[in-house]
């Protein structure tokens, strides 16, 4: 079981995997008032950057559960390297209707709501592993600006337009599912230029390792024309955060 090659490759050197720097997942840590030993269970964890950081500086323990083998074994040695295996737990497996044995006060899905086939479903997912009063963290998308062509909706690599909403209809969407945000952490362009531009590097080298791989092909075409496709519609169109909630 594992996810599309293609981003094991172009994402193996992340360990972000999506437009949030260090610095922006700390504070997202910070902002939420974490008690140590509160408990996370975050579906699609990638390569567990959020649920080691937190138990390193706030003290929380975690579980993640990701497809993708390559990220959920970069999880567990980066759990290693800070010292925090004894609180946090890496599950390789399909998070797609993954219920906790035990509720927790955290239930996160950061960059992956397709998991609960969209943000609704999400949410009633994670609902079934918290405790009443908990709060739920959604990673998504949305418009900066609304696309004006089908070409700049395709350049963002979304299927229709609808895939995404501005902020004020996603903050009014929370709303409309009984929610409140009780806070959100957004994503800017320098932590779109990470997420994106750190892909470049990685095709390239990767290239130069393996020549003659089935995928050279492939990743050779995606790394000639990423860039110029990248700023010219998702630097320009997407943004990105995090929303915390609390049911009503
Ligand atoms: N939350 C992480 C990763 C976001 S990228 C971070 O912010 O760094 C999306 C992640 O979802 C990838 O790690 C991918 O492997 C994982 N994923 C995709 N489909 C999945 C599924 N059905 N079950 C579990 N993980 C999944």
């Amino acid at each position: 079981m594992d996810i599309p090659r293609i981003f094991n490759i172009t994402e193996s050197a992340h360990r972000i995997h999506n437009p949030f720097t260090a610095e922006k997942l700390a504070t997202l840590g910070a902002v939420l008032r974490l008690d140590a030993g509160a408990s996370v269970l975050d579906l699609g964890s990638g390569s567990g950057e959020m649920l080691c950081t937190w138990a390193r500086d706030y003290g929380i323990t975690g579980v993640g559960i990701d497809m993708s083998q390559l990220f959920s074994k970069q999880a567990k040695l980066r759990a290693k390297e800070l010292g925090v295996t004894g609180q946090v737990k890496f599950i390789h497996d399909n998070a797609v209707g993954y219920i906790a044995d035990k509720k927790v006060d955290i239930a996160a899905c950061v960059g992956a709501t397709w998991i609960g086939g969209g943000i609704a479903g999400t949410i009633e997912l994670l609902t079934k592993s918290l405790h009443t009063g908990g709060t739920i963290l959604i990673g998504e998308p949305y418009w900066r600006q609304l696309p004006p062509t089908e070409d700049v909706v395709k350049g963002c690599c979304a299927e229709s337009i609808s895939d995404f909403v501005m902020l004020p209809e996603l903050i009014t969407y929370f709303g409309d599912l009984n929610y409140d945000v009780v806070e959100m952490v957004l994503a800017d362009q320098e932590g779109w230029d990470r997420y994106e531009a750190a892909k470049w590097l990685t095709m390239r080298r990767w290239l130069e390792a393996n020549p003659n791989d089935d995928f050279a092909k492939e990743v050779r075409t995606q790394l000639t024309l990423e860039p110029k496709r990248y700023v010219t519609y998702t630097r320009e169109y997407l943004g990105w955060g995090v929303f915390a909630l609390i049911a009503r």
